[in-house]
């Protein structure tokens, strides 16, 4: 068979794309590509959803794992619950969904050893396509300079009900550790609990063990015991500076780069579910060739890389104007803005009043401070 389009890659990006592209082109014969023996169970990818269009939810109702009507934050000087609904996918389901989904193969244990636009090379066999796009995850890139959000995530089956009714997406009541701490627990049943302790720092350096004690310690200060049946981990980049131009320019006349790779991320929160499902919209429709989607996607990373300015501006008082100690305090104070605010920040669609709102009223770190974040430049030049 020759595809029509070769997706490098099966994880998060690919698989929006593949639904995506099925969907808006029937009989598109869509192969998908992966080094992994089998679809990974480390990954629950979770959103609120206001993140999503309607279509979306429509599309990824059948490999989600679970639904909550509500969401909570909690931090020393103050608690709220959010009225907006939260939702996780995992791994098994969005590869169920794939084999569901007319015209996608899938194929594992396909490792890739050389890319490019107009096709795949896996040792000795090639594979060519009028459409090649590259979601092979993350890569470092002169044109990215980037704190991390590191965590680990144990889910336990309890031995009794832990009480959780609601997903906690930030308990920053923690101690602080390493940077901005706080831990995130998801309910999936009575009994089923993922506790996942989340640190923004400055090194990428994940210290695996010492989070799983943490973990531990915070379990049995509740009172839960139980088994751990789920554990995952990751280091994902939080954006500080970005060239996009320049990353863009680098990949040209190679495959459509998409995903972590191409830097499309929510700069802040390091989720890219909301980004990847935009993506997988402008790739349904661009033309069907390597040049065409690579001219679309870029576009719409230019265009976010520009109206994101401003989260990156704020992750760079977080992590160069604020001593690590008190970057809770800044994340405190951002959760006491209206919830329609909070809604429109997390899928990446702040209007300009929402971005005075963030920063008017009392600075969260001194004017001093503040000041040697403003420009992004320097970064870039301290990376070159
Ligand atoms: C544990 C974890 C939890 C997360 N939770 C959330 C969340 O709740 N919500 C959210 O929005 N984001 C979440 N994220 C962040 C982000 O959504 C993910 O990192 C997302 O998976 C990135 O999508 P991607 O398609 O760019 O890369 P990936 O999903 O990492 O996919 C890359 C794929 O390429 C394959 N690959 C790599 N090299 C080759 C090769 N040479 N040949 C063939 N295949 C190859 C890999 O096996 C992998 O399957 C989470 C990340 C992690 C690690």
């Amino acid at each position: 068979m020759t595809p029509d389009l070769i997706l490098a890659g099966a994880g998060l990006a690919n698989a929006l794309i593949a639904l995506a592209v099925a969907e808006a082109r029937p009989g598109a014969r869509i192969l998908m590509l992966d080094r992994a023996p089998s679809p990974s169970d480390a990954h629950t990818w979770s959103f609120h959803d206001p993140d999503l269009r309607l279509p979306w939810h429509r599309r990824l109702s059948p490999a989600i794992r679970c639904r909550w009507p509500g969401q909570e934050v909690r931090f020393p000087d103050h608690s709220r619950v959010l009225r907006a609904g939260y939702a996780s996918l995992d791994g098994a389901g969005l590869a169920r969904l794939l084999a569901d989904t007319p015209g996608v193969t899938l194929r594992w244990n396909a490792g890739i050893t050389a890319l490019d636009a107009t096709g795949a090379t896996l040792g000795s066999e090639r594979i060519e396509a009028p459409c090649v796009i590259d979601g092979r995850g993350a890569r470092s890139s002169r044109h990215l300079v980037t704190g991390y959000q590191k965590f680990v995530g144990l889910e336990f089956e309890m031995n009794t009900p832990h009480g959780v009714t609601r997903p906690l997406i930030m308990d920053a009541t923690v101690p602080q550790q390493d940077g901005y701490r706080f831990v995130y627990l998801l309910p999936f049943s009575p009994t089923r609990l993922l506790i996942e302790d989340t640190r923004y720092s400055d090194g990428a350096t994940l210290d695996e063990e010492a989070i799983v004690c943490a973990i531990a310690d915070y379990a049995s200060d509740k009172g839960w015991t139980g088994r751990e049946v789920r554990r995952e981990r990751g280091v994902l980049p939080i954006a500080l500076a970005h060239d996009a131009a320049a990353l863009w320019a680098e990949a040209q006349g190679g495959p459509a780069p998409v995903g972590l790779r191409a830097g499309l991320f929510h700069p802040v929160t390091g989720y890219s579910l909301p980004v990847a499902a935009q993506v997988a919209d402008v790739v349904a429709a661009a033309g069907p060739t390597t040049a065409e989607v690579f001219s679309a996607v870029c576009a719409h990373a230019l265009d976010r890389a520009g109206d994101d300015r401003f989260l990156r501006l704020l992750n760079r008082m977080l992590f160069r104007g604020c001593p690590p100690d008190r970057r809770h305090r800044v994340l405190s104070r951002f959760y006491r803005l209206p919830e329609p605010l909070i809604e429109r920040f997390y899928a990446g669609k702040l209007t300009r009043l929402d971005r005075l709102r963030i920063v008017s009223g009392k600075p969260p770190i001194p004017i001093r401070d503040a000041l040697p974040c403003l420009r992004e430049a320097p970064l870039l030049k301290e990376t070159a």
